[in-house]
């Protein structure tokens, strides 16, 4: 079947086109209906029909593929490598949910994952949805602010947590971030279990913390049933930034999901069971979710669970992983390939990466000369993809598993099997023509997989995404988009404050927040520039509260710099650190107070700054001016 006939059906008739893909799993009891959409824009999908997504993920396996690798782990940080097959993964998922029942973990209890790379963190992951508990992944590279945000929202009764991660040889201490996120978040965790790297001391809070070893021993042979849920039940949380300073946790079903994923391992990625994915993602990002943990094993795929970054100990690491896995279905980010394209080229062609079928690139926009720069060197199809934390899968792309669409360099493909999407006018609402640039929306019923609501806030859900195209309940994607003659996509940025830096989604907010907590600042502006490795960076703009006080000298302001940036370090983690931090007298504002982020990026990036008649005081964009030097 054509991509666009297979595309229609689902649009035309989603009862009948998802109630079929509803087959790509395992059910302990059948759905009554396929699609309840009678309460919009909220939508539940297989209603009262029971699964599980360990269940699917591990248990289905084990009487065709036990022996068969499902999990490939490798430090290249620490110099660990160890491989377990379907039936030792479900011995170990079984153990870790024997722990958490064990502590008093169930059904519709939040456990927090704080987690580095490594195996005990998807065998978390995997026990609470064998328990029926939420679980909420809270990225490493995280600070205590962060995280404590984060544990206020998810209220969890457990919190599963490391020793120490690494980064580039660099160990980060997970411990201390965490015992100061709990001293500074308002909800307290009952326990937390620690897994013990041997890489950082861990200083024991006695009564709450318990180490995973110890308990471990004691649960070896606990057997542990699987929780049928109802479809709908919610399994996980994820945080994820927004325009205001506060994370939303989008929260995620059973059912739905697991068919979601399935789905797209057959159509999209062309998973075979028995075979190896690696997606270099992280378990914090929704990719590593969907892509690391859920989609490949559903699927009976090996995952890579890879700790370590593109360049060490060379530049030919994810190459030489792909040869000694026979991994065939690879998933990264434009990044790590702008990253490797900076290397000699020969690192591409060093290991046999024959066994490759196809390398997916997703979480921020694929440039043409990184696409064919890595096609033309790999020899394989380079497959854009576009979506984001709320859907959970692809929105954009080719689908070879339905029909070979070409690619087309600079655009993520076509509207995907589910999702009814429009580019709609900013102000109007009505659709836009070819070639003329809109906000990519998504008429409901959103497919399965989606978002279900904002953790613990409905009214939030419906305010956020599907308020904001006047005249219309459609999901924005706060992305604009333009379409081509021949009906493929492209995106051309966000139209909210959310940045993206190195295909990390952070909210300037929250940023803002950080640098204004610090002592000598008194308001502040952060905005995204083009940068050209990782996407984008933040940039800062500080007024001070005594500028002449503190920065009286070049060498002042290149400590107060240092300081604020170490602030944001502390509290959020270098993934939020701003690349430069300006002072300036005052920020660029208009008559009614708003500070205009889009003219300040403007004149970072070396662009016309626009309309500035609206500005209270045009001399404030001149600071911005002379600041970047534009
Ligand atoms: P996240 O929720 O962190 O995955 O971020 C989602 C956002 O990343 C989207 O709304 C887009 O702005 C951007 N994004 C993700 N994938 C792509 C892509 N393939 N091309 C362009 N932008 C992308």
């Amino acid at each position: 079947m054509d991509l666009e006939s297979f595309h229609r059906r689902s649009i035309d008739d989603p009862e009948q086109f998802w109630g079929e893909q509803a087959a790509l799993i395992d059910w302990h009891a059948p759905h009554r209906k396929v699609l309840d959409c009678s309460k919009p824009p909220f939508t539940r999908w297989f209603v009262g029909g029971q699964t599980n997504l360990c269940h699917n993920a591990v248990d289905r396996h084990l009487a065709t593929l036990a022996e068969s690798a499902a999990l490939h782990f490798v430090s290249t940080e620490t110099g660990e490598q160890r491989s377990l097959s379907f039936a030792e993964l479900h011995r170990e998922v079984v153990r870790m949910a024997a722990i958490m029942r064990s502590q008093g973990v169930g059904r519709g209890d939040r456990v927090l994952v704080y987690m580095p790379m490594i195996p005990e963190a998807v065998f978390a992951m995997l026990a609470c949805a064998r328990l029926g508990a939420i679980h909420s992944v809270v990225f490493g590279g995280f600070a205590s602010r962060s995280l404590a945000s984060r544990i206020d929202d998810a209220r969890p009764r457990l919190i599963v947590s490391a020793d120490a991660g690494s980064r580039v040889g660099k160990l980060i201490a997970y411990k201390p971030l965490l015992d100061e996120a709990i001293r500074i978040a308002s909800h307290a965790p009952e326990k937390v279990l620690m897994v013990d790297r041997g890489l950082a001391p861990i200083e024991r809070v006695q009564g709450r913390d318990l180490d995973y070893a110890e308990l471990r021993e004691q649960h070896l042979d606990t057997d542990v049933p699987v929780t049928w849920l109802e479809s709908n039940e919610v399994s996980y949380t994820l945080y994820t930034s927004g325009t205001t300073g506060t994370p939303k946790g989008v929260q995620r079903d059973v059912g739905g999901y697991a068919v979601a994923l399935a789905a797209s391992m057959k159509y999209i990625f062309c998973g075979n069971p028995g075979e190896a994915y690696f997606s270099s993602s992280d378990i914090g990002w929704v990719v590593g979710h969907s892509y690391i943990v859920y989609g490949p094993l559903i699927a009976g795929m090996a995952t890579v669970l890879y700790e370590g970054t593109p360049l060490r100990p060379d530049a030919g690491i994810l190459w030489e992983l792909v040869e000694r896995f026979k991994v065939t279905v690879m998933f990264s980010a434009p990044t790590a390939i702008r990253v490797l394209k900076k290397q000699d080229p020969a690192y591409l062609t060093r290991h046999d990466t024959s066994s490759l079928r196809a390398l997916f690139l997703a979480g921020e926009p694929l440039d043409e000369p990184t696409a064919k720069w890595i096609s033309e060197g790999l020899g394989r199809p380079v497959i854009d993809n576009y979506w984001q934390t709320e859907t959970g899968w692809p929105i954009l792309t080719v689908a070879h598993g339905v029909e070979k669409t070409p690619t087309r360099f600079g655009s993520p493909g076509k509207p995907m099997y589910g999702y009814d999407v429009r580019l709609l006018h900013e102000e109007t609402g009505e659709e836009v023509g070819p070639n003329e640039k809109g906000v990519v929306a998504i008429v409901p019923p959103l497919p399965p997989g989606c978002m279900q609501t904002i953790w613990g806030d409905d009214e939030r859900f419906v305010e956020t995404y599907f308020t904001s195209v006047p005249g219309k309940m459609v999901y924005s994607t706060f992305d604009w988009g333009i379409r081509d003659n021949d009906g493929y996509y492209f995106i051309l940025g966000r139209t909210d404050d959310v940045i993206n830096v190195a295909g990390h989604r952070l909210g300037t907010r929250e940023i803002e927040e950080s640098i204004s907590s610090h002592p000598a600042v008194a308001e502040c502006a952060v905005v995204g520039v083009a940068d050209q490795l990782k996407g984008q960076v933040a940039m800062a703009f500080a007024v001070l509260k005594d500028p002449a006080a503190a920065v009286p000298t070049e060498q002042a302001r290149l400590a107060l710099e240092g300081e604020i940036m170490r602030t944001v370090d502390r509290q959020l983690g270098a993934v939020a650190r701003p690349s430069r931090v300006h002072f300036v007298t005052l920020l660029p504002k208009t008559r009614s107070g708003k500070v205009v982020r889009r003219a300040i990026q403007a004149l970072c990036e070396r662009r016309d700054a626009g309309d500035l008649t609206t500005l209270e005081d045009p001399s404030a964009l001149e600071q911005v001016r002379k600041a970047v030097g534009a």
